[in-house]
């Protein structure tokens, strides 16, 4: 371009939010939420609670899965009971993930009457919305309150547009009737979905409660509605805020709405930690709301989880399914590798695999990753140029391609990550 200056192209990154900061706490671990810490990954159970087994069996998945917490439903006496057993049993499986109480309309009651599960429990959920109506809202809201702060828990005070509450909404609806110009429904709905989760915040701190314990979530169903809640509640506070889009459905529906809302709010900085809310279709294990809420964080370059694979869609140059194949298997064996590779391996999570179709990319993919192959597309020589460290090292031929590259990978993670290469590993 004559005469123009040329400028690099800015890297995109996301934006920092330097918020309050809380520390959820189980024994020796402890997850920062907000802050400088890296954004959260938590899940919750589909599990009756009073199964105390069959939860404490799903929490573990969950955890060795990805996430950093763990909600579990608290919603009787029977539930609360079990509480504390289903706590002993993660302890005695090795599993330390903080759990996270959901409570509604009898919170108040069941961390009363119930210390033992309020103290089993690293986190509290209220939903302001279902507290209580009247005078009793704010003194069933304070209970919960008071029993946080005497068990030293933080709380995330969790707004939810299915359960907004009405004497709120109602009181800004008839505000906004007096104006001049009224608003339309929804920003009035967007004001009484941030006013209920502030102003419950300022009435915990009001008793003592320290802001930096306090988590702030609002959630709706809505992609747009989503995106303007939060901006506008991130304007409000500095709280940490939980992040998710309420019922986001199920299968691609709910992964490609939750994707393409948190992506917008995490790049500007918005979210301290999330929760993919994902219906699981029929035989879908519910660990598949982890693998999307890391998925997610990974594709931004917020955090790393798991290695990653790059694999391209295929095209008329390869009519086999090999490199599909391979590249699913190769993913499917580091996923199922990792809760001992974590330990082992340290840093592993950030190594880069490349499985490609054929000629046209494949080299080149695969040079940029840390370990690429190179798969022959139809009419080449059935052989496949492996890449290591950008450099092409041995071809491979045959019929057992696949287990010969997987041990490859293997031997390159050990070589890299294992104690004896731990200092190569950058
Ligand atoms: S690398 Fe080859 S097979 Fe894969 S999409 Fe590109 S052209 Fe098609």
């Amino acid at each position: 371009m004559m005469g123009a200056v040329e400028q690099p192209i800015p890297v995109a990154h996301p934006r920092a939010r330097l918020t309050k900061q809380a520390k959820v706490v189980w024994g020796n671990r402890v997850v920062t939420v907000g802050g400088d810490a890296p954004v959260r990954v938590q899940s919750m159970t589909n599990t009756d609670t009073v199964d105390a087994i069959g939860t404490a069996i799903q929490v573990k998945e969950l955890a060795l899965a990805g996430s950093e917490m763990v909600r579990i439903t608290v919603n009787t006496p029977e539930a609360a009971a079990q509480v504390p057993f289903i706590r002993e049993q993660l302890d005695r499986m090795g599993v330390d993930v903080p759990l996270v109480g959901d409570f509604h309309y009898n919170g108040h009651r069941l961390l009363t009457e119930f210390p033992a599960c309020a103290e089993a429990l690293s986190k509290y959920r209220i939903n302001p919305g279902n507290v209580g109506k009247g005078d009793k809202r704010d003194r069933q809201f304070g209970q919960m309150i008071e029993a946080a702060m005497r068990w030293n828990k933080p709380v995330r005070i969790g707004v939810n547009w299915g359960s907004l509450d009405q004497d709120l909404l109602a009181s800004l609806m008839d505000d906004n009737s007096r104006r001049a110009e009224p608003w339309p429904a929804q920003p009035v709905m967007y004001q009484a979905l941030i006013a209920s989760a502030v102003e419950s915040a300022r009435r915990a701190e009001e008793m003592g409660m320290d802001g930096n314990q306090i988590i702030l979530s609002c959630k709706v169903s809505g992609v747009q509605d989503l995106i303007s809640v939060y901006r506008a509640l991130a304007a409000r506070c500095d709280y940490a805020l939980h992040l998710g889009l309420t019922e986001a459905g199920m299968g691609t529906k709910g992964t490609v709405a939750s994707a393409a809302a948190l992506a917008v709010l995490l790049q500007e900085g918005i979210g301290d930690t999330i929760r993919v809310s994902l219906t699981p279709q029929p035989g879908e294990p519910r660990t598949q709301e982890v693998v999307i809420a890391t998925e997610i964080l990974q594709s931004l370059g917020l955090r790393s989880f798991v290695p990653s694979v790059t694999a391209c869609p295929g095209c008329g140059r390869t009519t086999s399914v090999t490199f599909q194949e391979m590249a699913k298997q190769i993913d499917d064996f580091m996923r199922a590798q990792m809760p001992l590779w974590r330990t082992r391996y340290p840093g592993v999570e950030k190594l880069k695999v490349a499985v490609m179709g054929c000629i046209v990319n494949g080299p080149g993919e695969s040079k940029h990753a840390d370990i690429g192959i190179s798969l022959p597309g139809t009419g080449e020589a059935p052989a496949a140029p492996v890449f290591i460290d950008g450099e092409k090292k041995l071809t491979l031929r045959g019929e057992r391609i696949t287990q010969d590259f997987q041990a490859l990978v293997e031997n390159y993670i050990e070589q890299r990550f294992g104690a004896s290469g731990a200092s190569k590993a950058g």
